[in-house]
């Protein structure tokens, strides 16, 4: 007997023909004696539509309202699941984040899970019942609704793994595990039977959405073996584990383990600022200062002049705030003209490879630089590089890098 943790995705849960089948899949869990918990996401599709509710209500709706409305979407789908679960002769029942309760943090639309009471889902699961919870909600410090951000019912599935000293943290969702990029831009790409939570947490964090970030963290954090899995069909899947779970030498054959690519974000330039000490202080510090993430930074001498432009990237969701702030500041900064474009995209190679393994840039920006890509900004970490390029350039990019590194499946045209 094991003790599991379950979850499923939007297209998993669309509509009741799926539900039934996520509820066949629980029942067999069940009826192999293991305790299972189980975390839904709202139905695909279900969230854009409640986010785009409260756009149009007003754009400066207040967050708390905000988590109301769309934390909705997995309320629904819990509930349903209960049922379907109890139709098949499975004691089942749903448990809002409230009620467990799963404490949050108050940043609302963004909150952090502090704290899940195990008393209560431990006793239903040990006893035989399968808990069905709404991912992507809890409720925060002052009593109220909060959700945890786009994607976060992976979060809340291994907030609960972790809570529940779980065996395993299935996730189910519509592709069969994690590739070496988005198999929906390169049918090329290449499943991977195990990844590291280090490589995983890169991945994630520059784009590859197959898994939101903090869930990654959490179980890296405490240990939880994650295997993402698809809903359709049956599968090995993909391991996210520790780096001790690999032979000796396995993991840097691989130069590179993944490809993604981001579209979030949109990039500032201050041109004609002042090269003094001081000046991209000036210009970061009010960003901070308004919870604005800057993430690429660029910043060009020209030395017989005495000034530099300044090329940064903030989130697309935070441009207008961004650009709102750098004017409040401009007189501090002492730049002459400020620049957005939201037609960009960052496009990043991960691969712990890398620590051992020189030439990893030179070969992206060589690989770019012959298909006429121009690259805009770069950072780059100890297993990660990334480049920002114009959006028009981002299936090609992401192709001609997959294959340069040796990527593409082998049976592939
Ligand atoms: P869910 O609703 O189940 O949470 P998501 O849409 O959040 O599903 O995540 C699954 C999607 O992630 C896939 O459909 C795929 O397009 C995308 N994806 C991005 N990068 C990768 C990758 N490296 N491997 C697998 N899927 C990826
Ligand atoms: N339903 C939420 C979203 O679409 C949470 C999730 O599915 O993980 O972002
Ligand atoms: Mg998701």
């Amino acid at each position: 007997m094991a003790r599991i943790v379950m979850k499923f995705g939007g297209t998993s849960m669309a509509g009741i023909e799926r539900i039934r089948a996520v509820a066949e899949r629980i029942k067999r869990e069940h009826e192999a004696g293991n305790e299972v918990a189980v975390i839904v996401s709202a139905m695909a599709g279900e969230t854009d539509r409640l986010v785009q509710f409260c756009r149009e209500a007003s754009s400066l709706y207040d967050p708390r309202e905000y988590d109301v409305v769309v934390s909705s979407g997995e309320q629904v789908s819990s509930g349903l699941l209960a049922i379907m679960l109890q139709s098949m002769d499975v004691p089942a029942r749903s448990w809002m984040g409230w009620q467990l309760p799963i404490q949050t943090s108050d940043a609302h639309s963004s909150a952090r899970i502090s704290g899940i009471d195990k008393d209560i889902l431990g006793e239903a699961i040990a006893g035989g019942q399968v808990a069905v919870i709404p991912g992507f909600q809890g409720v925060s410090g002052d009593g109220r609704v909060a959700t945890l951000g786009r994607g976060g019912s992976d979060t809340s599935a291994v907030a609960v793994a972790a809570a529940m000293k779980a065996d395993r943290c299935d996730i189910y969702t519509d592709v069969d595990g994690v590739y070496t990029t988005d198999p929906r831009i390169v049918p090329r790409a290449r499943k991977l039977a195990k990844v590291t939570y280090e490589e995983m947490l890169e991945l994630a964090s520059v784009g590859a959405k197959v898994l939101q970030t903090r869930s990654v963290g959490l179980a890296m954090k405490h240990g939880v073996p994650l295997k993402v899995l698809s809903s359709f069909e049956e599968g090995a899947g993909t391991l996210i584990v520790d780096e001790s779970a690999f032979e000796e030498g396995e993991m840097e054959e691989q130069l590179i383990t993944g490809i993604a690519h981001d579209k979030n974000e949109a990039k500032v330039t201050l041109t004609a600022v002042a090269d003094k000490p001081g000046s991209v202080a000036n210009i970061f510090t009010p960003l901070a200062d308004a919870d604005i993430n800057v993430d690429m930074i660029v910043q060009n001498f020209a030395r017989d002049t005495g000034n530099t432009d300044v090329t940064f990237t903030v989130p697309k969701d935070d441009l207008a705030r961004a650009l709102d702030v750098l004017e409040g500041a401009k007189e501090a900064i002492g730049y002459r003209e400020i620049a957005s474009d939201t037609n960009i995209t960052k496009i990043s190679v991960v691969g712990v490879g890398m620590r051992s393994h020189a030439g990893v840039a030179s070969t992206m920006f060589q690989t770019l630089a012959d298909r006429g890509i121009n690259i805009l900004a770069i950072t780059t970490s100890e297993i990660k590089v990334s480049v920002l390029i114009e959006e028009d350039y981002t299936e090609l990019a992401v192709r001609v890098l997959h294959t340069a590194y040796g990527l593409d499946a082998e049976d592939a045209a």
